[in-house]
């Protein structure tokens, strides 16, 4: 079990502990920051809770549960910018149906924390007192922003960030990359293999972190130059192409997925639902993404602040840039003092990217007060 799941180590003991026990409860709360793979870890879950074997990966009931088609492992996705009252309550309608083959019905419930006051409602009382054989997984990147009813109901299972042992092993078993790659790939992923992916891609493909660090270095020394954008603006732009790319792709998958839709129904009100489920969908992906997107560069900006910071302080820790130790040696022009004032700026706008739907705008924001800052230094 759980063989797809890099790090998690004490997620898995605990559950392996409850399975063996025959301590399972009926309502789990995985929290814990994002790209640490916790619905992929709930899904593993779930199979096992539904396969009669717990989980072997080689008889029938493992390869339904895998393949997404077992009926009573039900995986569910948001439909709204909330999820919507009708979604709730045909989760709650269906409770009561027996379980099909398996000893018990597990749903897994994503992103809880965009469940709000009047869903909620109407889902409490199944939290609460499920019929015996329901077993809830909800997940959550923000466990601050789940509704406190909806917490204290459930068994709260904490991921945490992965060393960056594992993060670097994991990228060396996945990803093409260097050992000495790996190892710098996972300082700078902050514990996330997502993230870490994400970036092995990049470092095989585009090579946007070389682009966003070029600039991030000149903003952070107050560059001026002569002709050609500012290097905050030049910055934003390497933002906003890499999120026009993100939403042509989705757009890209969201056609294949309509011209599948024509063919499947020929009544045309049934594919009227779907395609606007699809188009919902695919916007909700783009904005996901594209905010993604923008932390990752942010956190890029942070990570070369901070290796100034290091530098400048004569810190011996470890750069997370270590492959641009040159540039961040000639690139300290101020006392530690000022880089550690820029990232108490810069970590407030990571806050300010999950609540804003324009990003540009949160970068505008926050070099005009780096720049703030600079000048009143
Ligand atoms: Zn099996």
């Amino acid at each position: 079990m759980f063989g797809d799941i890099p790090g998690q180590a004490p997620a898995k003991a605990f559950f392996e502990r409850v399975l063996r026990d025959g301590t399972l409860s009926h309502a789990y709360l995985l929290t814990g920051p994002e790209g640490l793979a916790k619905t992929a870890f709930a899904r593993e879950l779930g199979a096992a809770l539904v396969s009669g074997c717990g989980n072997c990966g080689a008889c029938p009931e493992c390869e339904r549960a895998r393949r997404g088609v077992h009926p009573d492992l039900h995986v569910l996705e948001r439909e709204g910018d909330v999820w919507r009252i009708e979604q709730v309550k045909a989760i709650v309608g269906d409770l009561s149906l027996k379980p099909f083959s398996a000893a018990r019905r597990v749903w897994v419930i994503p992103e809880i924390e965009y469940m709000n006051r009047e869903s909620a409602n109407k889902f409490l009382k199944s939290l609460e007192e499920p019929p015996s054989y329901v077993v809830f997984l909800l997940v959550t990147d923000r466990l601050e922003r789940v509704l406190p009813t909806i917490r204290s109901r459930c068994q709260v299972v904490e991921f945490r960030p992965l060393s960056d042992t594992e993060v670097a092993s994991h990228l060396l078993e996945r990803c093409d990359v260097s050992p000495s790659a790996a190892e710098a790939l996972a300082r700078l992923s902050l514990g996330s293999v997502e993230k870490a992916a994400r970036m092995a891609a990049d470092a095989a493909g585009p090579g946007r972190r070389e682009e966003y660090l070029k600039y991030a270095a000149a903003v952070v020394a107050g560059a001026r130059p002569q002709d050609g954008p500012a290097p905050a603006d030049a910055f934003i732009d390497v933002l906003t192409r890499e999120q026009a790319e993100v939403a042509a792709e989705v757009q890209t998958d969201l056609e294949a997925r309509l011209a599948e839709l024509e063919r499947q129904f020929q009544d045309k009100k049934d594919l009227k639902w779907y395609v606007e489920q699809a188009e919902e969908r695919a916007k909700r992906e783009t904005r996901r993404r594209q905010r993604v997107a923008a932390q990752d560069a942010l956190d890029l900006l942070v990570s070369w602040v901070r290796d100034l910071w290091v530098v400048a302080s004569g810190a011996s820790d470890v750069l997370w840039n270590s492959d641009h130790r040159d540039a961040l040696v000639e690139g300290v022009v101020a006392t530690p003092e000022h880089y550690a004032r820029l990232l108490g700026v810069a970590a407030r706008t990571r806050k300010d990217l999950y609540l804003t739907i324009d990003q540009k705008l949160a970068f505008q924001a926050l070099f005009a007060r780096f720049e703030e800052v600079s000048t009143s230094a």
